[in-house]
């Protein structure tokens, strides 16, 4: 129902990740009755309309046309048209497009409604039975192994879990390059979540390096436990480190050096100089 609202609403609906049993009836309801659809790819839309039964105004919005699109999609929710958002699957905007329109819709007052549903981030959670509250969805690991431990570096004193996405045919060089940072922590891997191969792996990182060694296919969600207790109590800063390792560890100033220049991901020749002056203080 239409109220006094010149505009039209924005409606960012979540399809299923795999099993179509997981659609809901608001998400139903919101497909049939707007005026446009927008999805990724119209051919894999359309085949998830044809299964419902929905006959739906279908437009292309994907991360190459992100931008030049939301222009259009803005001017015509401004001209009253209602617009819902689906991507291939899933949550829009969660490692899919939707974040330019969403962000275009705000500015411009429009109502943007969500309608929510599937996400393997929330579902491979749902599942880990990790304790802690709290976690850093990392979205898909760089691509190129120098960024990706460049980035993964940035992560190593993250207390929380870490979550990502990645593809079957890189998910071998992320694991290792994931145990050359983080060294062998626990981890999960998830395959092919609500789908008839689903599939669940546990154990350290080296462990899952063993186990995804044959070829590995369909779609994953890898979850890396934070490190252990000990390394949450450790200061953040050089010179506290230092005397960390010193009074609290009671280690060596090589050892100290050794596992400070790693932890802070620094040169071990300007950890030492400062080790240096602090030890014997
Ligand atoms: N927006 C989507 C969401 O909310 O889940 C994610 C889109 S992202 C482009 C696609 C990635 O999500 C896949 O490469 C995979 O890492 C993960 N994914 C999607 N469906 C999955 C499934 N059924 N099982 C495991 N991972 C899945």
């Amino acid at each position: 129902m239409k109220t006094q609202q010149i505009s039209g609403s924005l409606y960012i609906v979540a399809t299923p990740i795999g099993n179509l049993n997981d659609i809901s009836q608001r998400m139903q309801d919101t497909l049939a009755s707007v005026d446009l659809l927008a999805c990724e790819d119209t051919r894999h839309t359309g085949r998830l309309l044809a299964h419902l039964g929905i006959k739906a105004k279908l437009t292309s919005y994907h991360k190459e046309n992100e931008q030049q699109k939301s222009v259009y999609l803005l001017e015509k929710l401004s001209e009253g048209i209602d617009i819902a958002l689906v991507s291939d699957a899933g949550t829009p905007g969660i490692s899919d497009p939707g974040a330019v329109l969403v962000q275009g819709a705000r500015q411009q007052g429009i109502p943007v409604v969500a309608i929510p549903g599937p996400s393997a981030l929330a579902t491979a959670l749902s599942v880990s039975g990790l304790q802690k509250s709290g976690f850093y969805f990392g979205g898909f690991p760089e691509a190129r192994t120098g960024k990706r431990i460049k980035k993964l570096k940035k992560m190593r004193r993250f207390s929380c879990p870490l979550v990502f996405y990645e593809a079957p045919h890189r998910i071998q060089a992320t694991l290792k390059d994931c145990l050359h940072v983080f060294g062998d922590r626990q981890a999960q891997l998830f395959r092919e979540l609500t789908k008839r191969h689903e599939e669940h792996f546990s154990g350290s990182l080296s462990k899952l390096i063993e186990l995804t060694s044959g070829k590995v296919r369909g779609e994953l969600v890898l979850i890396i436990h934070g490190p252990p207790e000990i390394r949450e109590e450790q200061p953040e800063n050089l010179e506290e480190l230092i005397l960390w390792y010193r009074d609290t560890k009671k280690t060596s100033l090589k050892d100290a050096v050794q596992l400070i220049s790693k932890d802070l991901d620094l040169q071990r020749s300007k950890v030492y100089s400062q080790a240096l002056s602090i030890w014997k203080s």
